[in-house]
């Protein structure tokens, strides 16, 4: 693993990949389009590692970063209340496609990384892959016309499950508690919010929560596959429809 940072969360069903740390070295994409624009009134800055990765794949997908911070200003202002970097580094497995870094004990440098993978491909490439890991039931599902946003969307799952997760430690006057032992206490958390989503599931739809195999993995895996299909479809599930209830309402 790289110099820093512990919560590493990435499609391959293992928190041990490698991901190259270029922090330091990048800066502020000088291709300041209307989006970029756009993002950094949020506080979500683009970064020059971008560059290199083809518009018709970088571009959908920050607009979808734009309508996912727009979404959760209705329900409170966490979405925003972190610097996020969006980033490319070098994976040492080539097949993931994105993942969220954040330090366990500091909430200072949120990233959501693209491989630099995606500088050599093309968005039918990315559509037909995720298309494949959905028949497979292997994630969740999106709506044809999201496929492409599909991975980012549950990497800002992960982004904001932390966000929540710090708010909910700071309400409960437990932040010197997590500071102890922040994996423990977000473990914690984190099984919390899913059993809150299967209780609203039960009593809204009288249903349990499904998901797909990779949301099985854990209860973080979970929330972003559920949060990921609730952005991406039309008509999502009563699981999904259950998190956007959780979303709205007390913690
Ligand atoms: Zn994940």
């Amino acid at each position: 693993m790289g110099g820093r940072g512990s919560s590493y969360f990435n499609r391959s069903g293992s928190m041990r990949i490698k991901v190259s740390d270029t922090y330091d070295q990048d800066k502020p994409t000088n291709n300041r389009t209307r989006i970029v624009e756009k993002l950094t009134k949020r506080n979500v800055q683009v970064m020059a590692s971008t560059d290199k990765i083809p518009d018709e794949i970088l571009t959908p997908n920050l607009k979808q970063l734009d309508r996912i911070m727009s979404r959760f200003r209705q329900y409170s202002d966490y979405a925003e209340v972190e610097n996020l970097k969006v980033r490319t580094e070098t994976f040492s497995n080539p097949n993931i496609q994105a993942c969220f870094r954040c330090d366990a004990d500091s909430f200072t440098r949120p990233e959501i990384i693209f491989n630099k993978t995606y500088e050599k491909r093309n968005a039918i490439q990315i559509e037909q892959e995720v298309q494949g890991q959905i028949n497979g039931n292997y994630w969740t599902k999106s709506d044809r016309q999201n496929l492409l946003v599909h991975t980012m969307t549950h990497e800002m799952g992960h982004y904001v499950q932390r966000v929540l997760t710090e708010q909910i430690a700071e309400q409960r006057g437990e932040v010197d508690i997590r500071a102890r032992n922040p994996l423990k206490y977000d473990n914690t958390i984190a099984n919390e919010m899913t059993n809150k989503i299967a209780m609203i599931c039960k009593q809204q739809f009288n249903s349990k929560i499904k998901t797909s195999e990779y949301g099985s993995t854990n209860d973080y895996e979970f929330f972003a596959e559920t949060f990921s299909e609730m952005l991406t479809c039309d008509n999502p599930s009563d699981t999904a429809k259950s998190l956007e209830i959780y979303l709205k309402g007390e913690k």
